[in-house]
């Protein structure tokens, strides 16, 4: 399997690091023709603004948003979730719109940095939540799948061939979230 890693701004090292753990292929996606040849891509956190301006620079925004749309597996983390979403509360700066969400940004408030907690995500138990000027789903479509709430907020969500999550599993040592990935990422090759 073969994962690429968009890599144009954020947290992609510890994707890759994950992801070579558990014996996938890893690819970083700076340019249109890194994308040959992948499974499945990861978007990772960082700053949301800026990889989307990165992503339409480097003339990565169409393709990966018609990659997306033709049911590319993707698993994004934090700002990644922000480029995916359909729609940002009172943000008029969306970006992909390929999951059908409404996301907060910096929804636990710029004063609340970091911080880390346990949650359940789909019927995974236990899993560390490390959240990082997170932002969380206020509204989802009814074919979105909820994976996880953390305090009556939705934190984690699946539609279709997209993983959204407010958290990052990459900066623990739990590979259970990538292992679903992908196994999602598989599941589409048979
Ligand atoms: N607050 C950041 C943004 O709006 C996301 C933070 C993160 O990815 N850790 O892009």
């Amino acid at each position: 399997m073969r994962i690429g890693v968009v890599a144009v701004q954020g947290a992609f090292l510890e994707h890759e690091k994950m992801l070579k753990e558990l014996g996938a292929d890893c690819v970083e996606i700076r340019q249109k023709k890194d994308l040959e040849g992948i499974d499945g891509f990861i978007f990772p956190g960082g700053e949301s603004t800026v990889q989307g301006k990165l992503l339409k620079e480097l003339d990565l925004f169409d393709p990966i948003q018609k990659a997306i749309f033709n049911g590319m597996p993707v698993l994004a983390t934090c700002a990644g979730l922000i480029l995916l979403a359909e729609h940002l509360e009172q943000d008029s700066t969306t970006h992909l719109q390929t999951l059908p969400v409404t996301v907060k940004r910096n929804g636990y408030g710029r004063q609340l940095g970091s911080f880390k907690a346990y949650g359940t995500v789909d019927d995974m138990k236990n899993v560390p939540l490390v959240f990082i000027r997170a932002p969380y789903i206020t509204e989802v479509k009814k074919e979105v799948k909820i994976l996880s709430y953390y305090e009556n907020r939705i934190v984690a969500v699946q539609y279709k061939n997209q993983i959204g999550l407010s958290f990052h599993p990459e900066m623990t040592k739990d590979t259970r979230i990538h292992e679903a990935f992908l196994k999602l990422v598989k599941s589409g090759k048979n």
